[in-house]
This record gives structure tokens, C-alpha cells and sequence, in this order.
């Protein structure tokens, strides 16, 4: 960190150089960590609000570091996203939940009450912008032999605001097929409510600041309107709507009244392991 001319930030602020350096040190790495499978999946339950069922898992990176231990997806799919590496790693999290998907299918196949589990897997703006984006996913359904209706892609409302038809374009056509698609951290990118019917969704998630305000009992009459407003325009546009960041049962119950769809927070489960979703699945059949 030392320049000719001797940068004194630098060498004042050990920590921000220590940062610097790890973020090198990971960028570098990420391409290895992939091929080394350095990389694992942990599923969140989705949990249909109405009758407190497990209906589905969504999909969450993560990266065991030799040095560092488990980081989070914060720390490094933007690295991933500046690099390109979150094209091959996109498709790797896609086809290992898909399979898991299929696995989760067979283990449930002689428990009725179960029915099929779906999973959800998010998608960066750069593989949207991928032209291989369609077929690698007609391709992982297909080996799985997994149904296009078992799985959700999320998409953060981020990167379709001011979305033209050629970005729209493979999502129209995985929507087509019958994939899922849900429009994640809904409502902290200002889009306009309007153009949702442009856009071939099919799922709002809401945000967890929405989750957040409800966390006092009554909770703002303000967020309370703004959220039923959301649910009702999502509903009169046959869109689901599922909540995120669920902490609390009085959180769960105001969004349930609310008239919210799923929902997915600690208050049922954190994300972990893919046996932990078969066993909760297994005991909410179980009664
Ligand atoms: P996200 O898609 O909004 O995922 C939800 C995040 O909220 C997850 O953080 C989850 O662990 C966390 N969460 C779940 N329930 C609660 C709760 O009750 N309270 C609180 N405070 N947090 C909760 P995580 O796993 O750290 O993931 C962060 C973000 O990283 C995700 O946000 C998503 O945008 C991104 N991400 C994760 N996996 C992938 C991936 O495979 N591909 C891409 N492109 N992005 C991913
Ligand atoms: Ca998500
Ligand atoms: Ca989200
Ligand atoms: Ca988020």
C-alpha cells in the first residue's frame, strides 16, 4: 500500500487498506473457490401464510473461505458481478437447487400433505443481460427433470426499473414456460406501480423495511395503508405476494390480516441446510 510518493491515508487507515486488500485477495480468488466447490447453497423455507405450510425454499449462496470461513452473499456476489464470474456461478446455484428441488420431490413423493416443493433462485442483472440465460435453464430443468412451474427466478426491482424489451425478452420467455418470476426487495426501488403490468412477474416480494415497520402492535396506520395499497393493486393484478424478513409471530399475523400471500423470515426458520427444509416440511405434514 505504500506509493513513491508515501500515501498517508492509506497508511492511516490500517483497516480500510486491510479491507482493500480482501477484497483483492477475494476477486482473485472467487474463479478457484468455484472450481475448488468452495461454494454452498442454504435454503430458507417460503411458508404460505394462510395455513402456515411449507410450500417452497429460496435459494441463498454462500462461500466457505479456506482463510475467512462462511462469508456472506453481500461479500462477494458484487465482486462476482464485477468480474462476470456470477455467470458461471448464477448457473452453478441454479443447477444445484433445481436438483435439490427434484431430490426434496422424491423424498416427499409418499407424503401426500407435502406436495411438490418449489424453489426460488435469485438472478443478478448480469445474467439477465446473459444471452445464454434461457437455454442453460430449459438445459438444468430438462437433466433435473424438473418441472419449468417448480421453479421461481428473483429479480430485484432494481434491475428492471427502465427495463426496454430486450432484457425483458428471456424473462417473457422463462415466464412462458412457466417459470416463476418474482420481483424481489419490491418497493425501495421507485418504480412506477403502473408498470408492473408490462413487466412478467407473477410474484411482488415485499421488502423486509415493510416487515420491519410492522414491528409494533397496531403498527403505523400509514405503512398499514401503504402495504394494504400494495397487496390489493399486486391482487387486482394476479400477483402473489410474499413478504420477507418475518422476525416476529405479531409481524406475521398484521401481514397475514394484511392480506399477504407467503412469507420467509426467522420467525420460521433461518436458512440452512437442505435436510432441515425436508424435516420442517415433513413435520408440517405431520400436523
Ligand atoms: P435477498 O434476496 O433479499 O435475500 C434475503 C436475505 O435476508 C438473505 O440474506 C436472508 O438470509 C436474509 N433474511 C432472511 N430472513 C430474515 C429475517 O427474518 N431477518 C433478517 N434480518 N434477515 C433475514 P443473505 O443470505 O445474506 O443474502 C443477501 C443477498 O444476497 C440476497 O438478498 C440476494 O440479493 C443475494 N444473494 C444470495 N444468494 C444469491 C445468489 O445465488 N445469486 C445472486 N445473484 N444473489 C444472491
Ligand atoms: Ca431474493
Ligand atoms: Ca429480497
Ligand atoms: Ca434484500
Amino acid at each position: 500500500a505504500k506509493s513513491a510518493g508515501g500515501n498517508r491515508f492509506e497508511l492511516a487507515d490500517p483497516e480500510a487498506d486491510a479491507r482493500a486488500i480482501t477484497r483483492h485477495g477475494l476477486t482473485t480468488a472467487l474463479p478457484t473457490a468455484l472450481e475448488r466447490g468452495e461454494f454452498f447453497i442454504e435454503y430458507q423455507p417460503l411458508v404460505h401464510l394462510g395455513d402456515g405450510s411449507v410450500r417452497g425454499a429460496e435459494a441463498l449462496v454462500r462461500w466457505l473461505h479456506p482463510q475467512h470461513g462462511v462469508l456472506g452473499p453481500d461479500r462477494f456476489i458484487p465482486l462476482a458481478e464485477h468480474t462476470g464470474l456470477i455467470v458461471p456461478l448464477g448457473r452453478w446455484v441454479l443447477e444445484q437447487s433445481v436438483r435439490q428441488a427434484r431430490e426434496w420431490r422424491e423424498l416427499h413423493g409418499g407424503v401426500e400433505a407435502v406436495g411438490p416443493l418449489r424453489i426460488n433462485v435469485n438472478l443478478s442483472p448480469c445474467q439477465l443481460t446473459h444471452p445464454g440465460l434461457v437455454q442453460d435453464t430449459v438445459d438444468i430443468l430438462e437433466r433435473a427433470g424438473v418441472e419449468p412451474d417448480a421453479l421461481c427466478l428473483e429479480v430485484t426491482e432494481s434491475a428492471l426499473i427502465g427495463a426496454d424489451d430486450d432484457l425483458l425478452k428471456p424473462l417473457r420467455r422463462l415466464a412462458e414456460m412457466g417459470v416463476d418470476i418474482a420481483l424481489d426487495d419490491f418497493g425501495t426501488g421507485y418504480s412506477n406501480l403502473a408498470n408492473l403490468r408490462r413487466l412478467p412477474v407473477s410474484i411482488l416480494k415485499l421488502d423486509r423495511s415493510f416487515t420491519q415497520s410492522m414491528q409494533q402492535f397496531p403498527a403505523d396506520p400509514v405503512d398499514l395503508k401503504i402495504v394494504e395499497g400494495i397487496v390489493s393493486l399486486a391482487h387486482s393484478l394476479d400477483l402473489a405476494v410474499t413478504v420477507e424478513g418475518v422476525e416476529t409471530g405479531a409481524q406475521a399475523e398484521q401481514l397475514r390480516i394484511l392480506g399477504c400471500d407467503t412469507a420467509q423470515g426467522w420467525y420460521y426458520a433461518r436458512p440452512g441446510p437442505p435436510e432441515r427444509l425436508h424435516e420442517l416440511a415433513l413435520v408440517d405434514a405431520a400436523g
